[in-house]
């Protein structure tokens, strides 16, 4: 028998709409399901004090396969890094278990997948968690000094207005145009999404300590992850920037080695972070960081797998309004949901043309990740 992503799928395979689900209820009970079924281990780690909108628990699910005993490599899989983009995150991940990827694993590899790292920001239709932190500006040491968000500082006021619909948010959106013809839109770019550690109400916040999901990501990498791991894939799955249900393979690295390593893997399309190449601005206190200080030992290959949705500045507009939300006690139900939709199709689409594209890629990538494991 043969694994269903590499030999042709029997008339009893599911579609691929199937492996999406429309809230994180049912996205984490599909999940549990599938991983049951593929015969995973599951491990749950519950957010204590918080529930979702139906007061369902809220929780980080690893589900592990193959080889754990004295396994030498893994290949984790990530979802919901920013909350809402776990929609398409985790179909992929109940893709990969329906379509059993851990099939493919050779004896001394084992799969990962990690299902939801911010359970609160995906139950709730937000990019930030419980706190509003944006997790991949959270892994930062937090011993030493913060980096600087003086470039934040420059356009915060512009991006979260007094008001959503009135002359405060027209004066705001002329002035950030103004900040992007006199400086290009990189430099707007970089000035929004670095990072910032000054705003706990702004955009791209990232904490001032190590949030929930952080420190049980690093439970996961020592109570889940074998002690026996010394080569890592992470494949963490993101949406809104680029083109159309296109993923750019993002390289979150430190050495040079790790980038050489990367191309071998996945090809040309990958991009450096850190060497400005890609979709993304440079960022700072990212998730590939927090992996190497609690497993230094580990040969790292960290890519964020980034989605492309909606045009940048319309998945903009609806962090900016889901951000003017959040800082309002008197918000109609209708603005509300307004925001949410706008929110969710800037970070998911229902196109099932899109939901292939995306799967395929995702599948794709794994697949190539567990042969350079070996
Ligand atoms: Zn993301």
């Amino acid at each position: 028998m043969g694994s269903r992503l590499l030999w042709p799928a029997g008339s009893e395979a599911m579609p691929i709409a199937e492996y999406f689900s429309r809230d994180y209820a049912s996205a984490r009970q599909r999940f549990q399901a599938a991983a049951g079924r593929a015969g995973g281990a599951l491990t749950s780690y519950v957010l204590p004090g918080h529930a979702g909108p139906a007061g369902e628990a809220l929780a980080i699910d690893v589900a592990r396969l193959g080889n754990a005993a004295g396994a030498q490599s893994a290949l984790l899989v990530i979802s919901g890094t920013h909350g809402i983009e776990g929609f398409a995150g985790s179909g992929c991940q109940v893709g990969l278990l329906e379509d059993r990827l851990h099939e493919a694993l050779t004896g001394s590899t084992c799969l990962l997948l990690l299902h939801a790292l911010n359970p609160y920001g995906f139950a709730w239709l937000r990019r930030v968690n419980e706190d509003g932190v944006d997790l991949n500006r959270n892994f930062l040491d937090f011993s030493q000094p913060l980096p600087s968000s003086k470039a934040y500082e420059g356009v915060h006021d512009w991006l979260v207005p007094a008001d959503w619909n009135g002359e405060a948010r027209r004066a705001a959106d002329a002035a950030l145009l103004g900040f992007a013809q006199s400086h290009g839109m990189p430099a707007l770019q970089g000035a929004i999404s670095g990072g910032q550690y000054t705003r706990a109400g702004g955009l791209f916040y990232g904490g001032t300590q190590a949030s929930w999901s952080a420190r049980t990501l690093a439970r996961v990498l020592t109570e889940v992850l074998p002690a026996t791991v010394r080569r890592l894939g992470v494949l963490d799955l993101h949406t809104g920037l680029g083109p159309p249900a296109y993923g750019e393979p993002i390289l979150d690295c430190s050495r040079p080695a790790d980038r050489e390593r990367a191309l071998r893997w996945y090809g040309a399309d990958v991009k450096d972070l850190s060497a400005g190449e890609s979709v993304s601005a440079r960022l700072v206190g990212t998730m590939a960081r927090g992996v190497e200080r609690v497993r230094p030992e580990l040969e790292l290959t960290f890519i964020g797998l980034e989605f492309g949705t909606r045009p940048m500045m319309e998945v903009l507009t609806a962090l900016r309004a889901d951000h003017w939300l959040h800082a309002q006690s008197g918000a109609s139900a209708s603005v509300r949901a307004q925001i949410q939709q706008q929110m969710r199709e800037a970070f998911y689409s229902e196109s099932a043309a899109w939901q292939a594209g995306v799967y395929g890629r995702t599948a794709d990538l794994a697949l190539r990740a567990l042969r350079g494991l070996g």
